[in-house]
């Protein structure tokens, strides 16, 4: 089916991204996996053309235009199996941040490098002990003076190595209760002394993105760099968390896309017992079924894409949608891969890769059984 969320200037921005994209990230993509990092040099690129923060108001460089902007540039992000180029983090999640809670010179400081592409962004949550318990962050930010003294560890951090500017989780209260009051969120730059960057994790998928430790070592950020209000960080979360889980669900289905048409193709061209695989019952029965769900999946992600750009309340819309979603694309790719068959463990072929990298989607920005918490709960129950 036609899909109807978006504009026809919306698929002319598409059209001039995939130009872009074909040209200057796609011959990349291979040595990133390799090196296990992308480059500045390609972020500044995306800065430069009004990739990055298109929706962010024209005053600080940004496109001035809806979350569809970025849900198109992820979505042919994902397609290409560019997974290193998390725009999604960068753009969509730690950008907004700064224009709903930053004060005026916080964002006239921060938004235009970071729309530039010149200033990375990521954003500290995880700690080696709490991930879906956020609540529970042992990073402290104690008030001294005019700063606040920070300490403890975070893991996990996309774009760890690269990233420039953090949004931090921190308790700046330790002892309030409940102990999610105490939390508040500051953006610390890499170059602060105390701020040390930590390995480059090894992963079993999404080789290309620098996911790394942070610590935090008697790291002195100025109180002027708190965003938003003391012990507001929780809401503040809990509001922005739903606009990533909806970044989710849009990759999610475009890698999806891809996985199926490169199967199909594959089994199209490859025989057995003197007929194309795409012969057998079983391969068609198993294609239609997961193109079934991924068009479905699809319509509700289009639907979800609209009323959040209508500024809806989606939470559980959004929840919705991340677990099944990511669901649907580790049982795709795995179904995709068997009918590859030794060749889908081959490396050579991207499917054995697409394998491995639907392996997270459903771990992070809330594990899908923390998504079925939220579920759960609005239907009133627990
Ligand atoms: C590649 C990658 C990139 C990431 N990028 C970032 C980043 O940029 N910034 C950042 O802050 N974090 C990042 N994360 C961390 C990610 O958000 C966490 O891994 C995730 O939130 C889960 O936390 P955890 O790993 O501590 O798992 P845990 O919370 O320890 O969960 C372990 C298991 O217990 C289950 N569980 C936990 N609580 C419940 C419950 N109440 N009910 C039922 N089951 C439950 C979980 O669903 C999971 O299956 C990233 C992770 C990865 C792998």
């Amino acid at each position: 089916m036609r899909r109807d969320v978006f504009s026809e200037e919306h698929e002319m921005f598409r059209a001039q991204f995939r130009r872009f994209a074909e040209r200057e990230i796609e011959p990349k993509i291979a040595r990133w996996n390799k090196d296990g990092i992308t480059d500045r040099e390609t972020w500044r690129r995306l800065g430069e053309e009004g990739y990055l923060g298109p929706c962010m108001p024209e005053e600080y460089g940004g496109g001035g235009g809806d979350f569809l902007y970025d849900a198109i540039v992820m979505e042919e992000l994902a397609w290409r199996r560019a997974h290193g180029i998390m725009t999604a983090v960068h753009s969509s999640i730690c950008m907004p941040y700064i224009n709903t809670w930053g004060t005026e010179e916080q964002k006239r400081r921060w938004l235009p490098p970071a729309i530039r592409g010149e200033a990375l962004l990521g954003i500290c949550m995880t700690e080696p002990g709490t991930g879906s318990d956020l609540a529970n962050v042992q990073t402290r930010a104690i008030r001294d003076g005019d700063s606040y003294v920070l300490n403890g560890s975070k893991t996990f951090i996309s774009i760890g190595q690269l990233g420039d500017l953090f949004i931090v989780v921190a308790k700046t209260d330790p002892s309030a209760r409940p102990a999610h009051s105490g939390i508040s969120l500051l953006l610390v730059e890499a170059s602060t002394p105390g701020f040390v960057r930590g390995r480059k994790l090894e992963k079993l998928g999404l080789l290309a993105q620098d996911t790394s430790e942070i610590f935090f070592q008697d790291c002195r950020v100025p109180a002027a760099n708190l965003l938003g209000r003391e012990g507001q960080g929780f809401k503040m979360l809990m509001e922005k968390l739903q606009q990533e889980r909806i970044c989710i669900a849009v990759s999610s289905t475009a890698s999806c896309r891809r996985a199926l048409e490169d199967t199909i193709a594959y089994v199209k061209q490859r025989k057995a017992f003197g007929q194309p695989i795409a012969a057998f019952q079983n391969t068609q029965f198993t294609l239609a079924e997961l193109m079934t769900q991924v068009e479905i999946g699809q319509a509700f992600v289009d639907r979800l894409l609209a009323a959040h750009v209508r500024g809806e309340d989606v939470v559980v819309e959004a929840s919705m949608a991340k677990w099944w979603t990511t669901d649907l694309q580790k049982k795709l790719t795995a179904e995709c891969l068997q009918l590859h068959g030794g060749y889908g463990f081959m490396l050579e072929y991207p499917i054995a890769m697409d394998y491995a990298d639907a392996a997270v989607q459903s771990i992070y920005a809330g594990t899908n059984e923390i998504m079925k918490v939220i579920i759960a709960r609005r239907m009133g129950l627990g």
